[in-house]
């Protein structure tokens, strides 16, 4: 009987970019395909996380309305 040869490296989806990706312990950045689509996700996220803390501590939020003019 022959020993199995070791688990072939998995194909995945690389969710920048939707390519193929290979899923081993020699590609660093999986499950991304490469570099640029980890650095480009996590880029997003930064943006995302930016914009947001930004626009709360940025802009002065309108006053708050005390009273509405009875009608
Ligand atoms: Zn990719």
């Amino acid at each position: 009987m022959n020993r199995a040869a070791p688990a072939p490296a998995r194909t995945v989806r690389c969710p920048t970019c939707g390519g193929p990706s290979r899923y081993a312990p020699d590609n660093p950045w999986r499950p991304f395909c490469s570099q640029r689509c980890k650095l480009n996700d996590l880029g997003d996220w930064a943006n995302e996380r930016f914009r947001v803390e930004a626009q709360d501590s940025d802009e002065t939020p309108p006053a708050p309305p005390l009273a509405h003019p009875s009608h």
